[in-house]
């Protein structure tokens, strides 16, 4: 020990370190320095030709995302991917890492909200260009490539009707036109679908949702097939600064390891409550892939075995803004919260939230009324939630 009665106090702060110890935490540890010293300028080189692993800067990565990203991958049966600060840069990341000016995209139909804006709005004005067609129609999607399209874009179970796209047509018709497929597989999971083993080169995750599952993190994952790919989307999102924090990544990856039985609860829970639903006087149609009278189950049942998802919608037989407004009232133990795949039920009302930047006609289009509802269906006894959403059907 050396004396330090010469010394400043800051100078003995920056002196006293923890010694090394034999054992090792059993708990990620939450690394939060944003840069790394090199032993060397030699070693740096390494580094930078990734001879050596090392991280230099927090922004090009760091222990709590690679880490996260790892355990995806082995999820999703990828290699390479990444974790970025939220699920739309993951979507950014793949569309603007990979295409350019001249570009032309085609989306399914029912993309999540802000990636439609991104498509039409943003990505217009660099000069690539979008059309949309429904997934669950693989001739459709057919008739809206062009030859300057890159790229197809779907999610596998739209947001808020639960269709289905027929990935199994839509992955051959990527592979016959040479268009890159890139698959947003948040509503799906890995539990129920990898888009990579089934064909697709890109896939995409809001980890916000599902996988990090408690409504406390705001993240995204990309993992493309191919490296050359891979890279020119890891350069693209850490130019532009795209980078999770590690107190993020951390809180996520801590919300992975229940993932699996946070899926499997919730969507037992989905199916019972969708036949309860189905069975209440004052409920007009309930929307749920695992009943057999929605329009894709047989399709749904090929792609995804018996893993139907957390997610149920339904409509009132009096499909009115003011119904669907006594139901919210009716019910105020169950969060009316426009997310998706918290550990608690919540309920949202697409025409006033998802859907509002579409014309009524446009609702009607995608079979959207006033009176749907869209359910994300937690991990609490079912007892519980029939309870609540009686007391909220009462009020009707
Ligand atoms: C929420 C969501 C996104 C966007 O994710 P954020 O983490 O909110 O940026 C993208 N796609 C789907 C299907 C989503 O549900």
């Amino acid at each position: 020990m050396s004396d330090g009665r010469n010394e400043r106090p800051d100078t003995l702060v920056r002196r006293a370190a923890l010694r090394e110890g034999v054992s090792r935490p059993v708990v990620t540890p939450i690394q939060p320095s944003v840069v790394y010293a090199s032993p060397s300028i030699a070693t740096l080189h390494a580094q930078y030709e990734g001879e050596a692993h090392g991280y230099t800067y927090a922004r090009e990565g760091h222990p709590n995302a690679e880490l996260l990203a790892r355990k995806i991958d082995g999820m999703e049966g990828a290699e390479n991917g990444l974790i970025l600060g939220s699920g739309m840069a993951a979507v950014t990341a793949a569309i603007m890492g990979l295409l350019g000016q001249g570009d032309h995209i085609v989306g399914g139909n029912q993309l999540y909200g802000r990636s439609l804006r991104l498509m039409h709005q943003d990505l217009a004005r660099f000069g690539i260009a979008t059309s949309l067609a429904d997934p669950s129609d693989v001739a459709a999607m057919e008739a809206a490539i062009r030859p300057e399209t890159k790229m197809i874009l779907v999610e596998v179970i739209s947001n808020p009707t639960l269709r289905v796209a027929d990935m199994a047509g839509i992955v051959a018709l990527a592979r016959d036109k040479g268009v890159m497929l890139a698959v947003d597989n948040t509503f799906t999971t890995p539990f129920a679908y990898r888009p990579l083993e089934e064909g697709a080169d890109i896939v995409i995750h809001s980890v916000t949702k599902l996988l990090a599952g408690h409504s406390d993190v705001t993240l995204g994952y990309v993992a493309a097939r191919d490296p050359a790919r891979m890279r020119a989307i890891y350069d693209f999102a850490v130019t532009v600064g795209m980078t999770p924090a590690p107190q993020e990544c951390w809180l996520a990856e801590r919300g992975l390891y229940t993932f699996p039985l946070r899926f499997q609860q919730a969507q037992e829970n989905a199916a019972a409550l969708a036949d309860w639903l189905s069975d209440h006087p004052k409920v007009g149609r309930v929307l749920y892939p695992g009943r057999a009278d929605h329009p894709d189950h047989a399709l749904a049942a090929r792609l995804v075995g018996a893993n139907f998802g957390n997610m149920v919608s339904f409509e009132l037989a009096d499909a009115t803004e003011a119904a669907a407004d006594r139901l919210v009232q009716g019910a105020p133990d169950l969060p009316f919260a426009p997310t998706l795949g918290d550990v608690g039920t919540t309920l949202s009302h697409p025409a006033s939230s998802s859907h509002r930047g579409l014309s009524a006609e446009g609702r009607a289009a995608l079979g959207i009324s006033d009176g749907m509802f869209r359910v994300s269906v937690g991990i609490e006894d079912i007892g519980l939630l029939k309870r609540d959403f009686a007391a909220g059907l009462d009020a009707v």
